[in-house]
């Protein structure tokens, strides 16, 4: 019974693009026959986990949650999944997400919305689980998977954690490999764990992260044991709270939570700071071009060629073919990224529009740098309000791409960030507070998230 009743929570969430309950199984089989013969056990052993449909899997659609993936079953595996499974999790199936990860709310993947599984109190109305991640943040939220893998371009771990009351971090750009993950902004994209506590984060992204050589922006560097080294205890670090995050539309219970979260910071020992990060208000303009300029580049090789759907019209030529292949298989919100990329791209707009975004973003690398002179992390919230209703943002992209203004930053500037739940606001709804670490200091941002846990 309780198993029916899940599925059919599953299904009214629409959470998973495919299940793969069999290699869930499988996984938990070699479990115990790993024990019986006396075998180590990997650190996540037997766990089912949900991945985000951007991973490919090998035999197993891997489809962006979009029209032209569709059907699409990659012979490799990617090398953060591979290394998922290497430590015993098994998969339980590919969840849905934003098309091509481009989104805030889940609201633009082909195969449909995710409902987040709260409501707001004495409402029926359905809540965006957030986005890109929202298949993995609603599962979670659910209980329908203990942890789910996420990516992060320009916020898609943190923000959908933050809507659902679970706990995501994104690493240093580079700890993850992007080998294998389909690529939106090769430069921002990262991926990360999405789980219900930060001790479940910190196991499953040392399982997650390492150098691989098959990225060539891959961290050559150690993971360190993060579960081992853990503690609230934040007696000699500063945080800083960077004031120009206190803008025109930050929502009065976000800010509450913010202020509430600086207090739990205090009592368990840290010292608090303000600091300054100048050119926050260039962020959003910097990625909204920087983002959609790396998409189209990365979004060419879907030509009916290579992969997937092929729209081959009656006589058509080669120029015919690609043409109706990609009007037919790309959504709305990634022909929107293509053209905004290929026109700050274009030889008569790169240095006003891509020259001058990559110059803000060293701004902002800069402003971070600066404001680490001062404090060991920083403390923010994720988003600037609770989840909000489907459809309530989709006919406005720009009001949209508003909510990413506390996101985008720490992308920009590759920073490790966590979002941890901070309690409910008035409606009964989650909120998540963000912390933003030092580069390759994941220790730091899991040890203050811990303290506010
Ligand atoms: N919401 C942001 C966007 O639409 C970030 C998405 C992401 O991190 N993948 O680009």
């Amino acid at each position: 019974e309780g198993f029916n009743a899940n599925v059919a929570a599953a299904e009214s969430l629409n959470a998973f693009i495919t299940a793969t309950p069999d290699k869930a199984l499988d996984a938990a089989d070699r479990v115990d026959a790993d024990r019986a013969a006396g075998k180590e056990l990997g650190s996540m052993a037997g766990v089912p986990i949900g991945m985000k449909d951007l991973f490919a899997s090998e035999g197993v659609q891997t489809s962006a949650a979009s029209h032209i993936l569709e059907g699409f079953k990659p012979p490799y595996e990617s090398t953060v999944s591979r290394k998922l499974w290497e430590a015993g999790a098994g998969m339980l199936g590919k969840l849905n997400l934003d098309q091509f990860a481009m989104g805030s709310s889940n609201e633009s993947s082909y195969f449909g919305e995710v409902v987040s599984p709260w409501r707001k109190q004495g409402s029926d109305a359905k809540l965006a689980p957030g986005g890109s991640s929202g298949g993995s943040s609603a599962a979670v939220a659910a209980r329908l998977a203990p942890a789910a893998t996420g990516t992060d371009t320009g916020g898609s771990i943190r923000q959908p954690a933050a809507f659902t009351g679970i706990t995501g971090i994104k690493p240093t750009y580079g700890r993850c490999s992007r080998w294998g993950i389909v690529a939106f902004a090769s430069s921002l994209d990262q991926a990360g764990p999405m789980a219900q506590d930060v001790t479940d984060c910190a196991i499953m992204l040392e399982a997650m992260a390492g150098f691989d050589p098959k990225d060539s922006t891959s961290l050559d560097m150690p993971v360190p044991n993060w579960e081992a080294a853990l503690s609230s205890d934040l007696k000699g670090k500063t945080v800083g709270i960077p004031k120009e995050y206190r803008m025109d539309g930050l929502s009065a219970d976000v800010a509450k939570a913010w202020d509430d979260g600086i207090q739990w910071l205090k009592d368990a020992g840290a010292e608090v700071v303000e600091v300054s990060l100048p050119h926050t208000k260039y962020a959003l303009a910097s990625y909204y071009i920087i983002a959609p300029a790396e998409a189209s580049s990365n979004l060419a090789r879907y030509d009916g060629v290579r992969y997937g759907l092929r729209d081959l019209p009656e006589g058509a030529n080669l120029q015919e073919m690609y043409a109706a292949t990609r009007a037919a298989g790309f959504g709305d919100e990634v022909k929107r990224r293509i053209l905004i990329g290929t026109y700050v791209l274009s030889a008569g707009f790169y240095d006003a529009y891509y020259t001058q975004a990559q110059k803000v973003r060293t701004l902002i690398q800069r402003d971070f740098m600066n404001a680490f002179d001062q404090c060991d992390v920083i403390l923010a919230p994720t988003a600037p309000t609770a989840a909000f209703e489907l459809g309530e943002k989709t006919g406005d992209p720009l009001e949209m791409y508003m909510g990413d203004v506390f996101s985008v930053p720490a992308s920009l500037a590759g920073l490790p960030a966590m979002s941890v739940p901070s309690g409910v606001n008035g409606d009964g709804l989650p909120l998540g507070l963000q912390i933003i670490g030092k580069p390759f200091d994941e220790q730091g941002v899991l040890n203050a998230g811990l303290a506010l846990e």
